[in-house]
């Protein structure tokens, strides 16, 4: 549930920098929190009598149930050091040992006996905040961390690491020139996929961050596909128009990365050892059996065990000299907490941060779009109480009544309406239609309707004139002998 937008002033830089200021911030942050859930409180202990959708009074004990956040923002939440995990207690250079689990009772115990310097150099833990959770009852925020297939899985194992990883395998294994070439020849096998259902066509190759298009503060970062000409507006063009096209990039775009993950294996065989194939293909089939909408104690038994093999496999990566610092990474470490996780709160397929990052692109990315960029969180503000306010304008009317039935059988579906005005809705094409005339006498003979001039004159007038008491009828046909129904607008009515 999204509970609140939290507005920070971006403040001068000599400030921003800061600890105090830094500190004062993050600690806002779990202030504003705490006080937004504050009414809730009395509600955690002692039941609330409250009128469930069903129309029954029930008697409701509130909690605090899972939050969705990327690393950087579970880091904050659970006031740790960045590098630690915001679950348990292993240490940043060795993440997938075995450890203990985080708690505020755990943090509560240490700052009794330690210094915050210890807390923070031995155990990852930034004392001087205290996370929102704290002050409610039956509420830990490291037990509610959920688990993120978007930022942990798709976008952080497989694209930021797995991807990454064995195209820097071919460049320090493989002279230049043969490095490139293995590249591209892994780029055309993408590229040529042959097309089939669930299958996403990558034309040009794999995806790359994008470092090509013009740099807009404004707009999302979008990955395209590589080799893009530098400097191609077609290119460009075609990047922008699919920003435009799916509201929700940021989703979009991620399940590009999704589509890449179901070819990207066949692309590298024969390309890399063995073994690095075999690290992929397991992480692949953890994400597909987590990706599943059930999922029961067979498929977490299967977890474990891909999970192990995944962990023994991707040695490949340290053997060649890829990773030498190891695989102490945050979000790569996660996949080891899926069980419980799954078990806490259910199979994670559709509790993702992309629910949260469609929000941001309605309340936050398009209001920006709308202002004149100047000073413009007042005016962002403005547009979303605005919205706001519409929205409950719209929830609040009453449902339109019904159409009443009508016992002439002539008066059937189709032909002229005699009503005043007509609820129809016209889909104009995209394209001009060709051979069409665009002149309307030529128009209207072209249709067969010669009334078509004055029939435009009727519709205007009374669209500039509603209140006119000279209120001219107009009669709606439909357009079901016109010679190209499918490149013409078509009108639909319900009278
Ligand atoms: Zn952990």
């Amino acid at each position: 549930m999204l509970l609140h937008y939290l507005a920070f002033y971006l403040f001068p830089k000599d400030h921003s920098g800061s600890a105090e200021f830094r500190k004062f911030r993050r600690q806002l942050f779990h202030s504003s929190l705490e006080h937004i859930l504050s009414s809730l409180r009395p509600h955690m202990t002692s039941p609330h009598i409250t009128l469930c959708p069903d129309g029954h009074y029930r008697r409701v004990i509130y909690g605090l149930g899972p939050y969705i956040a990327d690393y950087p923002e579970q880091a904050l939440l659970t006031c740790i050091v960045q590098n630690w995990c915001p679950r348990c207690t292993a240490p940043p250079d060795n993440l997938d040992s075995n450890s203990g689990r985080r708690s505020h009772k755990h943090t509560d115990t240490l700052s009794e006996g330690c210094t915050l310097k210890e807390l923070w150099d031995d155990y990852g833990i930034v004392a001087d905040l205290r996370p929102f959770t704290a002050s409610f009852p039956q509420a830990d925020i490291h037990e509610l961390i959920s688990p993120d297939l978007l930022h942990q899985l798709i976008k952080g194992t497989f694209k930021d690491h797995l991807v990454e990883w064995v195209f820097e395998y071919l460049d320090l294994t493989y002279p230049k020139k043969e490095s490139e070439e293995r590249k591209a020849d892994i780029d055309r096998c993408i590229a040529t996929t042959t097309p089939y259902p669930g299958l996403q066509n990558f034309h040009e190759g794999r995806l790359t961050p994008d470092t090509s298009l013009p740099s807009r503060n404004s707009s999302p970062k979008l990955p395209h596909l590589i080799p893009l000409p530098r400097h191609s507006r077609r290119a460009r063009r075609s990047v922008r128009s699919f920003a435009t096209s799916h509201p929700y990039i940021f989703t979009s775009s991620h399940l590009r990365i999704f589509g890449l993950m179901k070819i990207f294996l066949p692309a590298i065989v024969g390309h890399v050892p063995l073994e690095m194939v075999r690290a992929i293909h397991d992480f692949l089939e953890f994400c597909y059996l987590a990706r599943c909408d059930v999922i029961d104690e067979d498929t977490l038994a299967k977890m474990d065990s891909i999970l192990k093999d995944f962990h023994r496999h991707r040695e490949i990566f340290w053997t060649t000299g890829v990773r030498p610092d190891g695989f102490s990474l945050p979000r790569q470490h996660s996949m080891v907490h899926y069980r419980h996780l799954i078990q806490q709160f259910g199979a994670p397929n559709g509790l993702c941060s992309s629910i949260t990052e469609s929000k941001h692109i309605k309340a936050v990315k398009r209001p920006w779009r709308r202002s004149s960029k100047h000073n413009a969180l007042g005016q962002m503000l403005l547009t979303n109480q605005r919205l706001d306010k519409l929205a409950t304008y719209r929830a609040n009317q009453p449902p339109p009544p019904p159409p009443l039935p009508s016992d002439d059988p002539d008066d059937a579906e189709e032909g002229p309406s005699d009503e005043p005005y007509s609820q129809g809705d016209v889909k104009l094409s995209k394209k001009a239609a060709p051979g069409v005339p665009r002149a309307l006498p030529d128009l209207a003979k072209y249709i067969n309707q010669p009334a078509l001039p004055l029939l435009i004159r009727q519709f205007l007038y009374n669209q500039y004139n509603p209140d006119s008491p000279n209120l001219l009828k107009i009669s709606v046909y439909f357009s079901t002998h016109l010679p190209a129904p499918h490149s013409l607008p078509q009108v639909t009515c319900q009278a």
